[in-house]
């Protein structure tokens, strides 16, 4: 006899529709920042967030337990709120809130400013499905049952990130049976210590298992790090905020751009870049060939150059008792050896959609490395721009970083998009109050911009128009088409991207 499932699929008789204005398909921190800005700049509008995890807050649900944000905690949240630590990172590396704190935050966002404006309904624990007949689905993980959404106004995609990490994907690589492999959040529980650790993947998640390895007393001599690309990383010292950082900061900022305007090719730019402190390497003889936003103190830095056992033989494909396989080579491994797998990939390519598109709503990054100031831009765009055209010249998407270009690509479309903010009284309205604006998160509430951060903020724009023609050029060096709004910055006139001067 055919057993049937204990419930039906199909929409629910005893679950009538359920109506919103915006539904809003993954709870992670994009979506967190879209709602929290569209709640203030909509007076009436409801909204519904849907999401497989049981907390808002995607990715950091499922982080590994001594993750903490890359930057200071001043750069990251949503507009409404401040996101503190309880106490700065004690290994004095200047990192922001650990994932148990980021994802404190957003759970406390969802309880105490969401949920009681009466506007928003979450759903945890379901997954978004779309009908064949185009209508839109909630399904219950634990149940089965699905209910059934109208939406008045648009669908919010705030999945497009698709960011990987290590404790809910299977390695792309073969693991013989006789090998130890963890994840790094199960790294804090090992019952005993192994006499090698090879770590799988050169992105941050590896740079912060090795630097806990260390940190742990493991010996550097004990250490593999497969890398199969090396990366350009940011300073975190630029990205300190609070009056006393400011001057550097910008200084940092207008450095940037006198390279651009310098440089005579890609890699003379990097090497500007690199000698002005902005970005750093791994290790100076080897070319980088990746930039993802990552972001480490010149102290980590420091310590990840005391592992000599970097492998640079392009990616894993089998590790076996004896060896591992590797696309280029294949090398002798110690039996006692414990692999810990950071090779997922935090960052997934853009879509190729734009931000507005009907009745949907694609969150994707619209400036430099900031999901999250992205979203609530999209938000306060949503609610006060009404024409679509002028929505999406508002919000090109910028690329999601992958090779060095695209540090450069990053800029131009940001630089054009903060062009067009300015001219857009309620854009730059926000901006000015907002306390996301790189000028207020630079600040960090320290109180009015005085003469002498004026004069840098207007030094910065002045930098930044001055490297457009250079910008464009080394642009058209790659063999890329660059995106329209690359052509139109170039005519316009430039400022320091979300710089608003009170
Ligand atoms: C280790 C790490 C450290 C980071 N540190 C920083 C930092 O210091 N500064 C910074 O600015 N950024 C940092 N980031 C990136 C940043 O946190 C943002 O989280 C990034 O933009 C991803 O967030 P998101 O909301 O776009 O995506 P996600 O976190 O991936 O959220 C998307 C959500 O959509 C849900 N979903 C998918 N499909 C469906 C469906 N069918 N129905 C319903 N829900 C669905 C998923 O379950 C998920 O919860 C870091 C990222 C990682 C991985």
């Amino acid at each position: 006899m055919r057993r049937l499932p204990i419930h039906p699929r199909g929409a629910d008789m005893h679950h009538p529709a359920i109506e919103t204005d915006y539904l809003v398909v993954g709870a992670g921190a994009m979506a967190m920042a879209f709602v929290d800005t569209l709640i203030d700049a909509s007076s009436d509008a409801t909204v519904l967030m849907v999401d497989p995890h049981p907390l808002p807050g995607g990715h950091w649900n499922d982080a590994y337990p001594f993750v903490r944000l890359h930057q200071p905690s001043a750069w990251y949240g949503v507009a409404s709120t401040r996101l503190d630590e309880a106490e700065p990172d004690p290994s004095g590396y200047g990192r922001g809130a650990t994932g148990a704190e980021v994802l404190a935050y957003f759970e406390r966002l969802m309880r105490e400013r969401f949920l009681p404006t009466g506007r928003v309904r979450w759903f945890p624990g379901h997954q978004y499905r779309q009908g064949v007949d185009g209508s839109h689905r909630l399904v219950c993980l634990t149940t089965g049952v699905e209910q059934v959404v109208t939406v008045r106004r648009k669908r919010v995609n705030a999945t497009h990130a698709r960011t990987e990490v290590p404790s809910v994907r299977r390695p792309a690589y073969a693991l013989a049976t006789s090998v130890d492999c963890i994840a790094p959040g199960q790294l804090p529980q090992l019952q005993r210590s192994y006499a090698h650790y090879t770590v799988v993947g050169s992105g941050k998640t590896g740079m912060d298992t090795c630097l806990w390895l260390l940190d742990a007393g493991v010996p550097a001599s004990r250490i593999r790090w497969i890398m199969p690309r090396d990366a350009w990383v940011q300073d975190r010292a630029n990205l300190l905020t609070g009056e006393e950082h400011f001057v550097l900061s910008m200084r940092r900022t207008i450095d940037q751009f006198e390279a651009i305007a310098e440089a005579t090719s890609l890699p003379d730019l990097w090497s500007r870049l690199e000698q002005r402190g902005v970005l750093m390497r791994l290790d100076p003889a080897v070319e980088p060939t990746s930039f993802r936003c990552a972001i480490a103190s010149r102290e980590e830095m420091t310590r990840l150059r005391r592992i000599h056992g970097v492998v640079r033989l392009g990616r894993l494909r089998s590790v076996e008792r004896s060896h591992l396989v590797l696309e280029q080579g294949v090398i002798g491994a110690h039996a006692d050896t414990l692999t810990i797998d950071c090779s997922a990939g935090g960052l997934q390519p853009a879509p190729g959609v734009p931000v507005f598109d009907g009745d949907r709503i694609n969150l994707l990054m619209v400036s430099w490395c900031r999901p999250l100031f992205s979203a609530a831009l999209i938000a306060q765009v949503e609610s006060t721009v009404g024409d679509e055209a002028e929505q999406n010249a508002l919000c090109e998407p910028v690329p999601v970083p992958e090779r060095p270009s695209d540090w450069l690509l990053q800029w131009a479309v940001t630089l054009a998009n903060a062009q067009r903010w300015r001219q857009s009284p309620p854009v730059e309205a926000w901006l000015k109050a907002s306390r996301l604006n790189t000028v207020g998160v630079l600040l960090d509430g320290a109180g009015p911009v005085e003469p002498t951060h004026l004069d840098l903020l207007r030094a910065s724009g002045a930098k930044a128009q001055a490297a457009m023609p250079n910008l464009n050029r080394l642009l058209a060096s790659l063999s890329l088409h660059p995106p329209p709004a690359i052509r139109e910055v170039s005519a316009g006139r430039l400022a320091h991207p979300d710089r608003v001067v009170p």
